[in-house]
């Protein structure tokens, strides 16, 4: 089940089913635009947003069985609605409105109409007579708010006001009409407090859906001329993700969120250029909530605190437990145990002790999990107790700090684990434990600073591939210093190739008689040309770990 409510899911409610849309474009125009098609929003192509699948179809009787014939071939697809969406649905004579959506709903049992609109453009003839065809079929207005600030609405010349639009939507309720607002999250000079402000106000008006996506900036608009001219900032597939995730926290769970996000024709869009897939960012957005133990509305609402369901865990050779991933279909730790990995691959890898009786040690614990590495470090620390031990550990998923707490058998373990989860940090007059609940690709990028000691424990690596790409071992390279070492919980060849390439000389680790396995890596100068043969390779660290796997084999076919 997706952590929020989907589009999907809210007709599957309603209908028994998803309805899919069938784009159309009815060229009414636009009232923001001139008549030649100049002037209009600034971040608006000259075509108003046309569906790509349609564009070229000539009469919108065409344009209907295109899209249908379209989503029945790749969707399988039965049940429809009709989505009035290019320009602006309602700007047009009443008798022309009625007489072209009479003909187009004629053409096909249509379940639900929705028309795309703008505030400034219902009239009180257009709300009665959508309310009456409301009586037929579900009638939605999917109202282009984009942001509730005025500010940004007069920068980018949308020619409303936030009022028009809160107005719109009480004049289209009262007349029983559901609204899906647009919202746009990312135009220059608003920030996390003002998209958020947008969405709040938009619950508080009852809004019935919201429809989200980042600003794109579109070849040929008036943004791109501006973003040309001064570039400003545009946001990663990582910065909206965690403003999104941060936003539908803050939306109650029977609000559906219609989109997450949208595509331009590749051809078009000038910026953000994102390299991770749209299906790929859905599930990101979904796996990155379940992982962080949060939901869509759950900072608004009071709900009993969900199940945490505790994994299957078994007893190591050494009295530490570990959990069976289903989704890795393994261990996390070998059979020889996390206590004893933890001592003697990465603490002794490491040389940890010796640093600690030298100087403080900033040390970086990547994939953190149940926390024995961090947690057997800093027992040496309390040990020297001269010198302190400064731990961040990254781990995506937060709940297994919890799961982990209530199978782990130490004291201390478990007061690590239930602070960590609590507050991020954990502090003892020997040692600090900062945690970082994200995605180490990213966490990486956002890190300050260089660390004496990486740990790093990608657990089964072929599944996990983005964490043993050359690229993102190179990335954990920049934040090493010179006399650093990095050890890591694997000896697999494309692992050994990718340090290599990162520019690492590596020495494998392996225990006769243990199945602990390692690699303890020190960083060289530049990187080496050493011809090695099957590292991982993630170019703009986005990439899902299936998508690195598939490219690994092809290329080495
Ligand atoms: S976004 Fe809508 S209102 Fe703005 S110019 Fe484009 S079609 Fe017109």
């Amino acid at each position: 089940m997706l952590p929020y409510l989907s589009h999907k899911e809210a007709m599957k409610r309603r209908y028994g089913e998803a309805l899919f849309s069938i784009p159309v474009n009815l060229d009414f125009g636009c009232p923001n635009r001139e008549r030649d098609g100049s002037g209009g929003c600034t971040f608006c192509p000259e075509h108003g947003a046309r569906a790509a699948q349609i564009a070229d179809a000539q009469s919108v009787e065409e344009q209907i069985e295109k899209a249908i014939l379209f989503a029945k071939k790749r969707y399988n697809a039965t049940s429809f609605a009709l989505y009035i969406q290019a320009y602006t649905g309602t700007f047009t004579s009443l008798l022309k409105q009625k007489e072209a959506y009479e003909n187009l709903l004629k053409l096909h049992p249509f379940r639900a109409l929705h028309v795309g609109t703008r505030p400034d453009c219902l009239s009180e003839a257009t709300l009665e007579y959508l309310a009456t065809l409301n009586t037929q079929l579900d009638v939605v207005v999917e109202l282009g708010v984009q942001s509730l600030h005025d500010v940004s609405l007069k920068r980018i010349n949308r020619g409303h006001s936030a009022e028009a639009s809160l107005e719109a939507i009480r004049r289209l309720h009262v007349k029983g009409l559901k609204v899906y607002a647009h919202l746009i999250i990312g135009f220059p000079d608003e920030n996390f407090l003002m998209w958020e402000a947008s969405v709040r106000g938009l619950v508080e008006a009852g809004i019935d859906g919201i429809k989200f996506h980042h600003l794109h900036i579109i070849s040929g608009t008036q943004l791109a001329c501006e973003y040309e001219a001064e570039p400003f900032k545009v946001l990663s597939e990582y910065e909206y993700a965690e403003a999104l995730m941060a936003l539908l926290r803050i939306i109650p769970s029977h609000i559906p969120i219609i989109r997450l996000a949208t595509d331009t024709p590749q051809k078009e869009l000038i910026a953000p250029l994102w390299q991770m897939e749209k299906g790929h960012f859905g599930e990101y957005i979904a796996q990155s909530m379940r992982y962080s133990g949060i939901r869509q509305g759950d900072l608004v609402e009071t709900h009993p605190e969900a199940e945490n369901e505790i994994p299957h865990f078994v007893h190591l050779n050494d009295g530490s437990t570990t959990f069976y991933s289903t989704c890795y279909k393994d261990y996390y730790h070998p059979k020889a145990g996390a206590y004893t990995q933890a001592r003697t691959l990465f603490n002794a890898g490491s040389c940890l002790q010796e640093r600690l009786e030298k100087s403080d040690v900033a040390l970086l614990d990547i994939g953190f999990g149940m926390g024995y590495n961090t947690l057997e470090a800093i027992k040496i620390a309390q040990k020297c107790s001269i010198f302190s031990l400064h731990v961040k550990a990254m781990e995506q998923d937060r709940m297994l700090l919890r799961q982990s707490s209530k199978v782990v058998g130490e004291a201390l373990h478990v007061k690590m684990l239930e602070t960590l989860f609590a507050g991020k940090t954990y502090e003892e007059a020997y040692a600090t434990i900062e945690f970082q609940n994200v995605e180490a690709r990213y966490g990486v990028q956002t890190l300050d600073g260089l660390f004496d000691i990486i740990f790093h424990d990608p657990f089964v690596e072929h599944n996990n591939a983005s964490l043993v790409s050359v690229e993102f071992l190179r990335l954990l390279k920049t934040h090493l210093k010179p006399t650093g070492i990095l050890v890591a919980s694997t000896s697999y060849q494309a692992v050994h190739d990718a340090l290599i390439l990162a520019g690492f000389e590596v020495e494998i680790v392996a225990h006769e008689g243990s199945d602990i396995k390692g690699v303890i890596a020190k960083p060289l100068e530049g990187s080496t040309s050493l011809h090695v043969s099957h590292p991982y390779h993630d170019p703009y660290l986005v990439w899902s770990d299936k998508k690195i796997e598939s490219e690994h084999q092809i290329s080495y076919m």
